[in-house]
């Protein structure tokens, strides 16, 4: 059934709803004019109070703010009337997901969910147009409401003109403009697992609506469709965009309020955290079909869960995610798992550092004419998009160098700045980086320091709280299990594509992934570990005990302190425990250890070091560049100017070592910042 009302009804309609139920809304919106222009209503309070009118308003939103902006000039109270009236929280029958946005729904009142993925500058936007007559002077006013600016063409009586054809000319300075911005909506990654391209739609947002979203919002939309014409050249096309008219919007608070859970489902997820199993059922259901790697399983694991992220009373904020690199031969299944974490996590993204896409990994402010005019574009990258997620960026070592500026921030303040052109906004990336990257010389070396093998600076590298290299070297033993076991998924995968009735112990997550999912979602959303005396205990005397153990080197500071607590508490909240307890300070330990013994072992010392990872400086090194210092500073007394590399060389040869080493560490040494090149080929310390 559809309502049939003329204006003049709906305005009454409207006036008697406002008198009875908003008053005070009006009143006290009116006094804080001009930081507020509207009334905000819901849409079941205009249901409640009329039923029809809130019928009419779904099916014909246009006529009806319209009559009710004119309702509220009516109404009297002291200082300045809303402009607009916004309606927010439609009914669930008006959701419309972008990808089924069809011409049935141009013209109605629709509510759309996405995530924001572009927004342009604010700009002015021509409302109420003065024109004047080039015949007769009169000046004209004509209300713009297309996208181009419509002229008068001939000069209006009625408004004290000429009567006659003209040429106009625009007062731009005299004209009234309103404050518009566009932004693109990209449909929910929730409600489209299985690689299928998101689907977007561009949102017009109109004066208060303006400079309140950033890209990386998850927002509902209130608004109507409507479509817009194509040009090719000067022709327009027959088939037309559609865009959506912003009436008011919904920014999303609440962590994965996407993703709903049941009260069965709740109980499930309950009984599950209380299964001995849990772990190892978790482990299984990271990537089954994937032999081995453990250890890397069970971190990934934990990293889905993350720690709890501490907001200071100084307003500081500590990360609670926990950030994993991969790094190793190629065809190591790298990739893999990076795709099955990405279809596991809730709001995760799969993407590699050298994508083409001009937001890259963070963000970008470009000018762009995607949206028709040119100017400024803020865009979000993958770690925003995953903001609260997962953001698996494969070939991170191939990104590009402003990302790898912008990464830094992003991933220990979990935001990212932009301030650029009219743009000038603060976009959050609380998500987990999990990463991957191939070793600089195609296969990893043991015994090599990370940093130098991978091209990733080393303070970017120490900002991963665990790093794991994934290697493949011939083993008789591991390589006919493996085998074994890719052979047999190939096998039961061929025969399940024909016939599911297959059973595959094996290679079925034990726990199905849209269910890990809202399991993931329910401890993100509702369970904060805290540790307990005993978890602080433990994790404070290892940390003491490993430093005072290894005498020659640094093996931890305290930003693996830091790891430890995460790991800890992730721990703890995989089984929905509010507290973190001895063995999750253990359980983190274990994987801390395991990772440190891989990539920041000094292997001479048999003590970790993590300068290994943070500088990429050996022991041996160290000591080393302490004697080609040394002789730095006597050649460059001696002479009185900058030392003659031939010199060190000779002079480092003498104390025993080879010539490749030492020119290497002079190399080293430069990059770091302990010496500079004073001159071509002469030297200088840095510190005199
Ligand atoms: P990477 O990204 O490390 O270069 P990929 O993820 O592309 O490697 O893996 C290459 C192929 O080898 C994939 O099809 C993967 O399934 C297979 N593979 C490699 N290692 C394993 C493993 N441990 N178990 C099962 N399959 C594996
Ligand atoms: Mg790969």
């Amino acid at each position: 059934m559809t309502v049939v009302m003329d204006l003049e009804t709906l305005v009454e309609r409207w006036e008697r709803f406002f008198q009875d139920c908003c008053k005070d809304k009006i009143e006290s919106a009116a006094l804080l004019y001009p930081e507020k222009k509207s009334l905000v209503l819901k849409h079941e309070d205009i249901d409640r109070y009329d039923s029809e009118l809130g019928e009419y308003l779904l099916d014909k939103p246009y006529q009806a703010i319209y009559a009710a902006e004119e309702a509220l000039k009516r109404i009297d109270v002291a200082g300045e009337i809303p402009h607009h009236v916004r309606v927010r929280e439609l009914p669930e029958a008006t959701r419309v997901e972008v990808r089924d946005l069809r011409t049935s729904h141009l013209g109605k009142f629709i509510s759309v969910n996405g995530l924001v993925k572009k927004v342009t500058e604010v700009r002015p936007k021509l409302q109420d147009a003065l024109f004047e007559c080039q015949k007769c002077g009169a000046v004209i006013k004509m209300t713009q409401s297309e996208n181009v600016i419509i002229e008068p063409t001939e000069c209006p009586a009625d408004q004290g003109g000429c009567g006659r054809q003209s040429s106009f000319k625009l007062l731009t300075e005299k004209s009234e403009f309103i404050d518009a911005q566009k932004l693109e909506l990209q449909e929910s990654p929730e409600g489209m697992r299985g690689g299928a391209q998101p689907m977007r739609i561009i949102v017009y947002m109109e004066d208060d609506l303006v400079g309140d979203i950033v890209p990386g919002d998850r927002i509902t939309v209130n608004g109507i469709l409507h479509v817009q014409a194509r040009r090719r050249g000067r022709m327009k096309l027959t088939e037309f965009n559609k865009v959506i008219d912003a009436n008011s919007i919904e920014i999303k608070e609440q962590a994965f309020e996407e993703i709903f859970i049941s009260e069965e489902e709740e109980q499930e997820i309950k009984k599950l955290s209380e299964d001995p199993l849990l772990h190892e059922k978790i482990r299984h259901s990271v990537a089954p079909t994937i032999y081995g790697l453990d250890m890397e399983k069970d971190a990934l694991a934990l990293q889905l869960f993350g720690g709890v992220p501490k907001y200071m009373p100084d307003e500081t904020r500590i990360r609670g995610d926990i950030h994993i690199l991969l790094i190793g031969d190629p065809g190591t299944a790298k990739s893999q798992l990076l795709r099955y974490i990405s279809q596991l996590a809730p709001r995760s993204i799969y993407t590699s550092g050298k994508s083409s896409s001009a937001a890259g990994l963070t963000a970008s402010a470009v000018k762009s004419d995607e949206f028709g005019e040119g100017g400024w574009t803020l865009e979000a990258g993958a770690l925003v998009i995953a903001d609260l997620g997962i953001a698996c960026v494969d070939e991170l070592d191939k990104m590009a160098p402003k990302d790898r500026d912008a990464l830094h921030q992003a991933m220990e303040q979990q935001e990212i700045s932009v301030a650029k052109a009219g743009i000038n906004a603060t976009l959050k990336s609380r998500c987990a980086l999990l990463g991957a990257a191939n070793p600089k010389f195609g296969r990893f070396d043991d015994y090599a320091p990370i940093a130098d093998q991978i091209n990733i600076p080393p303070a970017l590298l120490s900002r991963f709280d665990l790093i794991f290299p994934v290697t493949d070297k011939p083993d008789k033993e591991r390589d006919d299990e493996m085998a074994g076991h890719i052979l047999e998924v190939h096998k039961y995968g061929a025969m399940f594509s024909h016939d599911e009735q297959v059973e595959m112990d094996k290679i079925t997550p034990a726990i199905p992934p849209d269910f890990m999912r809202k399991y993931i979602a329910y401890a993100k959303r509702n369970v904060f570990p805290v540790l307990s005396e005993e978890a602080i205990e433990r994790i404070k005397n290892y940390y003491v005990d490993m430093r005072a153990k290894a005498k020659e080197t640094i093996p931890f500071t305290p930003r693996q302190l830091e790891a430890f607590i995460r790991i800890a508490e992730a721990s703890a909240r995989m089984r929905l425990s509010n507290v973190v307890t001895v063995e999750d300070a253990d359980k983190a330990i274990e994987i801390v250890e395991y990772y440190l013994t891989k990539v920041g072992m000094e292997k001479d010392l048999d003590s970790f070091n993590i300068d290994l990872i943070t500088t990429g400086i050996t022991k041996t090194q160290k000591d080393k560049m302490k004697v080609i210092t040394q002789i730095i500073r006597e050649i460059c007394r001696e002479i009185d100017a900058p030392a003659p590399i031939e010199e060190i060389v000779t002079r480092a040869q003498d104390e025993g070592m080879e010539k490749d080493a030492v020119e290497r560490l002079i190399e080293k040494m430069r990059r770091e910042g302990i010496i500079y090149e004073a001159k071509l080929g002469r030297y200088s310390l840095t510190s005199e």
